[in-house]
């Protein structure tokens, strides 16, 4: 099976998904017992090559070696296992009641493969976010393509060599390349596409897929607001918050984009930050082996341009050539600039206060919709209010990221952060149909439903 078309051609491509559909017809694929083999097998292509994984996620991004187990490998290990454990339950057919006029009769719901699947995964995470959508294609029962992002390319290379020694290569392929290998790829009819990353590159894949109905999950970003009530544990606060944003140098899709609180918390909050900081990587940030690196020169001069959009009160220090960024706070931003109109993405906390609190949740309506909110209060019903009224594709209470690993909540975002989602069995779903069925008998076949009508069949 081809793995690489880096001199991708539409025909290629073509050849790929053809080769791809017609083992997907074979019906090998919707055996229980394979989709197990491969999800096996995807664990062990990660548990037996932990240290080169790690190794490359540094080369690409300077992750510790910890963070990169702890939100890559681990994470994907937990997803497999969940998957492997739950399989029986999701692909049994679901009973449903059937009509008395339809008598005697069966109902259920039965999931179904949709086919060959494209899984087009993002750099931030390049492990996670391009194999974890691939653990409920697997469990599915589909072929795949995936197409790792070419902004992390040792993560790229080596999903490329290994995917094929692990995985069946008649259903699975991994293709490596950037615009015009993605562009041929998308040329191409699937059954779904799931896409991470931006919403320019979004549309794109939206329009595409719209030439051949195929649905598409889009996993995109925006700026997640981070809601800090004044009676807030801030010592607490500080520190989940400094996690959330500074955690692989702000290069999180639901890191907090920025803090939104009245002035005095803004006032008391600051300097918590600040330590917090210190702890977590020392005065010299830079040399630290715990915090990371942007993921390239172009993307820390975008960053460095925010800047220049309000007071930096810490870190602020940017090293182009070595892709440096200090975690940096920044108050009095001017909301019509950049840092606050563009999803940061990046180790720039702006701290927005507000003279009014009560504001918070205009404030955060009048902007898209966030992949996540987050909110810090101890008043529950100030929080539940907050829920209720901000739309947001995930939201969490008190802390900042963690409900990510509940395998239970769907993720995804709604509006611009994103369509569609997946984790546990919501992914199952997306990538299954779940067909409808109802299997009748010869028995009583009732004519009231036949012409000719009469009136005494219509009063039945
Ligand atoms: P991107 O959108 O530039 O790239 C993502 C993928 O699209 C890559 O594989 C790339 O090769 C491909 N691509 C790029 N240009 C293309 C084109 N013209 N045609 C076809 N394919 C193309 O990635 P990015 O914007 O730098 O990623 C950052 C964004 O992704 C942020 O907004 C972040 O919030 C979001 N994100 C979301 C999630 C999530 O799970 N929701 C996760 C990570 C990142």
């Amino acid at each position: 099976m081809l793995s690489d078309l880096s001199t991708a051609s539409d025909r290629d491509a073509a050849a790929l998904v053809a080769g791809l559909r017609a083992y997907f017809r074979s019906g090998s694929t919707a055996e229980v017992s394979w989709r197990r083999k491969q999800l096996s097998q995807l664990r062990k292509m990660i548990s037996e090559n932990e240290e080169r994984f790690l190794q490359v996620l540094h080369a690409d991004l300077r992750k510790a070696p910890q963070e990169g187990y702890l939100t890559e490998i681990s994470f994907l290990y937990n997803d497999i296992d969940h998957t492997l454990k739950s399989l029986k339950k999701w692909v049994r057919p679901r009973k449903v009641n059937s009509p008395m006029l339809t008598q005697p009769a069966k109902s259920y719901v039965q999931p179904e493969p949709l086919g060959v699947v494209l899984v087009i995964g993002a750099w931030n995470y390049p492990l996670q976010l391009l194999l974890s959508p691939l653990v409920p294609v697997i469990a599915a029962g589909n072929c795949a393509v995936v197409k790792p992002s070419e902004l992390s390319p040792a993560t790229s290379r080596l999903i490329a060599e290994l995917l094929p020694r692990y995985l069946d290569n008649d259903a699975f392929a991994c293709v490596e390349g950037s615009v015009a290998e993605t562009t041929a790829l998308l040329e191409q009819r699937w059954d779904h596409i799931m896409y991470t990353g931006g919403g320019r590159v979004g549309k794109i894949v939206m329009g595409a897929a719209a030439k051949h109905l195929t649905p598409v999950t889009l996993e995109l970003g925006g700026k997640s607001p981070c809601i800090v009530a004044d009676d807030a544990d801030l010592e607490v606060a500080a520190r989940r918050i400094a996690w959330g944003k500074f955690t692989n140098a702000g290069q999180t899709c639901i890191a907090p984009d920025y803090v939104l609180c009245s002035k005095d918390t803004a006032n008391r909050l600051t300097p918590l930050l600040q330590r917090v900081l210190r702890e977590m990587f020392g005065e010299h940030p830079r040399e630290s082996p715990d915090y990371g690196r942007i993921v390239n020169s172009q993307h820390t001069l975008r960053l460095a341009d925010y800047l220049g959009d309000g007071e930096v009160v810490a870190g602020g220090e940017v090293d182009v050539d070595d892709c440096y960024m200090a975690p940096t706070l920044m108050r009095n931003v001017n909301l019509s600039a950049g840092v606050m109109q563009d999803e940061v993405f990046g180790p720039i906390l702006p701290i927005v206060d507000l003279d009014d609190f009560s504001k918070v949740e205009e404030f955060v309506n009048n902007r898209e919709k966030p992949l996540a909110l987050y909110v810090f209060t101890r008043d529950d019903a100030l929080a539940n209010g907050i829920l209720s009224r901000c739309s947001s594709g995930n939201a969490c209470v008190n802390d900042c990221m963690m409900f990510m690993l509940a395998q239970d909540l769907p993720f995804g975002g709604v509006g611009a952060s994103g369509m569609g989602a997946y984790h546990g069995e919501h992914g199952f779903r997306t990538f299954s149909h779940y067909k409808a069925v109802m299997r009748r008998r010869n028995i009583l076949d009732i004519d009231i439903r036949y012409a000719p009508y009469s009136n005494r069949k219509m009063k039945f």
